[in-house]
């Protein structure tokens, strides 16, 4: 029926190693960069990109969760901007380069309380961000830096990022 295949397992793959690149180019390096993944895809995205950063320079880098799940401010009315959902940054941000790390790019709205989230918890030098899939709809102006795929979708069909059992990213797929 309605669904085709974005990325298979080799494609993820090639476009998680790419985007480690691409951090290491735009930062020159792994020194002051943290990883902030938004709970729960874009945590095994960020573990993912953390994996081959450490192993393309040899050098461990942080990875830190946000859950924005009541942060959404189309969460209307109450507790809007409580931070409700776990938030497990186990590391200063001061002075620090952070990627936020996200599965799939919609509106924008999870992307502007997760860097709520983050401002709450510390004084970044920057945030950039980091995604699998663009599906587009964009509803603030919010773009990312990285993106692994551009993918135009209509408002009803669903991006599906399959992990395996060990929360590790397999095959992307378009469901309409
Ligand atoms: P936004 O806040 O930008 O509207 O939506 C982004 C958040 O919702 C992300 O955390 C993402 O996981 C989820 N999301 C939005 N659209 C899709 C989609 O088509 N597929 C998946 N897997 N997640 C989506
Ligand atoms: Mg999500």
């Amino acid at each position: 029926d309605g669904t085709t295949v974005i990325l298979d397992e080799n494609g993820t793959k090639r476009a998680l190693t790419r985007i480690a690149h691409e951090i290491l180019e735009r930062n020159k390096g792994v020194s002051d960069l943290v990883l902030v993944g938004i709970r729960t895809g874009g945590v095994h995205i960020a573990r993912e990109l953390a994996l081959r950063l450490e192993e393309i320079e040899g050098e461990s880098v942080a990875v830190g969760e946000v859950d924005i799940t009541l942060y959404r401010d189309d969460i209307k009315g109450h507790a809007s901007h409580l931070p409700v959902g776990k938030t497990d940054i186990p590391f200063s941000l001061e002075g620090k380069k952070v990627v936020l790390v996200d599965d799939v790019l919609y509106t924008g709205r999870t992307i502007r309380a997760a860097m709520d989230a983050v401002m709450d918890h510390g004084r970044p030098d920057s945030i950039q961000l980091a995604v699998l899939i663009d599906r587009g709809h964009r509803e603030l102006p919010i773009r990312a830096d990285f993106v692994g795929r551009n993918v135009p979708t209509s408002q009803k069909e669903i991006i599906q990022v399959q992990f395996n059992d060990e929360s590790r990213p397999v095959d992307v797929l378009l469901q309409k």
